[in-house]
């Protein structure tokens, strides 16, 4: 077995490892607030240049078309660029205009849809949001309710969003909604591009455990789209909803910022040698959670193979997020036992060891586990396609 990358993927790394080192600001990476996409949003001006430079160089979206602002980079680059980034908290967020209108859209979108808003994507003219979740279905999606009635020209959304990340700093809207409701579920559901300034929407913050106000909710009210707002086939958006296949899945960020905490926690229990380090569950954690690390990064890179390969992954992908969001939590634990009491100190505290970081990342990596699929699910998805067993 070879997991060497090629010449031409190390000589990326190394570029984008460059890139990072002389435009990120020292200590940038003792911030465990960019842990999550909730946390990145939070970090204002300073991520907006840097992300202003990613997307000069074509890196917001690698593995897009140049015709649409990428560089038609492989996965293995993305993954590369993806290790990279994580590794050092450097402030992406999550960018799901990338992650899925986009792919969406080169699939399912009409040439003007494509030409209109797909390079506004890469030059970050549009952040979106994504309209999923409702109070009454998050994990069974297809039970949406929200409601898009066609008027003339014209559709007409009624209902509630929840969770949903970044509305406040969005100017579109990736909406999945109601357009049969006399179909069976999965069936009458339409997917839509929204302006989030279409009078009609309200936005109201959802504060989470950590403080930040990451996510919403979202109502409309008779709120009215142009008809070709719709993407793809009408009554088709729940079989849309799934097509990013073609575009890096692996978790590998998980994987490369657990490194860089765990790193730190070494380094810490090694100056600290005779209280911390000395002590025999401190280390078997240490030894533990570094083993769990590099199995996550194995696990991210199976799935990137597959793609490489041209294969579609399925319970792979699954399995790596879920293992990978379960590690960011223990990993989180460890790090807060290991501190003892002033593992609970928030950042502002002066007695706050490690920056109080640990404190940070204990309380985000909650929502890892929860977001894009809980733990539950994933177990569920991995037990019916990757073991063959029947829906429980
Ligand atoms: C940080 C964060 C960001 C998010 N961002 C967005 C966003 O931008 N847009 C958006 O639309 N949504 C977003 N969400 C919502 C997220 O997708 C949902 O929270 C998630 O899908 C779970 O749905 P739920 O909260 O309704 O929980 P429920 O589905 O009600 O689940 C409740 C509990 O029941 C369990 N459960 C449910 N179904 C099963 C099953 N079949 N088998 C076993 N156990 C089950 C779950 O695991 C969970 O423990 C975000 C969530 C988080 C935490």
């Amino acid at each position: 077995m070879d997991f060497r990358f090629s010449t031409e993927e190390e000589a990326f790394r190394t570029e984008v490892q460059e890139f990072l080192k002389s435009e990120l600001k020292p200590g940038w990476d003792d911030r465990f607030d960019t842990e999550s996409e909730l946390g990145a949003m939070e970090q204002g001006d300073f991520a907006k240049q840097f992300n202003k430079k990613l997307a000069e160089r074509g890196w917001i979206a690698l593995p897009w078309p140049k015709e649409y602002g990428g560089l038609g980079a492989t996965v293995m680059q993305q993954v590369v660029f993806n290790e990279a980034m994580a590794y050092t908290g450097a402030p992406t967020g999550f960018n799901m205009g990338v992650a899925w209108v986009g792919p969406s859209l080169m699939i399912y979108g009409t040439d003007e849809q494509k030409r209109e808003f797909l390079p506004k994507i890469t030059n970050l003219e549009h952040i979106w949001c994504t309209l999923y979740s409702e109070p009454a279905s998050g994990s069974d999606l297809a039970a949406l309710q929200t409601r898009a009635v066609r008027d003339g020209d014209e559709w007409v959304i009624n209902g509630q969003k929840i969770w949903t990340s970044g509305a406040h700093r969005s100017n579109w809207g990736w909406l999945a909604a109601r357009t049969d409701p006399n179909a069976p579920k999965h069936k009458g559901i339409s997917m839509f591009l929204v302006p989030m300034d279409s009078p009609g929407i309200e936005i109201r913050p959802l504060v989470n455990m950590a403080g930040q106000h990451g996510f919403n909710e979202v109502f409309f009210e008779d709120v009215r789209i142009p008809a070709n707002y719709l993407v793809g086939q009408e009554n088709q958006g729940w079989y849309q909803l799934a097509v990013a296949l073609d575009f890096e899945r692996s978790s590998i960020a998980g994987s490369a910022r657990g490194r860089r905490v765990w790193e730190r926690l070494v380094e810490f229990a090694k100056n600290d040698g005779q209280f911390v380090g000395a002590k025999p569950q401190i280390r078997h954690r240490l030894v533990e959670t570094g083993i769990e690390i590099d199995i996550a990064k194995y696990l991210s890179y199976r799935v990137a193979s597959l793609q490489q390969a041209g294969k579609i992954p399925n319970y792979e992908a699954t399995i790596a997020k879920l293992y990978s969001s379960e590690l960011g939590q223990r990993l989180a634990r460890t790090g807060i036992e290991m501190l003892g009491i002033y593992g609970q100190l928030h950042p502002k505290s002066k007695h706050a060891q490690l920056k109080g970081s640990m404190e940070r990342y204990y309380q985000l990596s909650v929502a890892e586990t929860i977001a894009g699929g809980t733990s539950e699910v994933m177990r569920g998805v991995a037990a019916i396609r990757g073991l063959g067993l029947p829906r429980g």
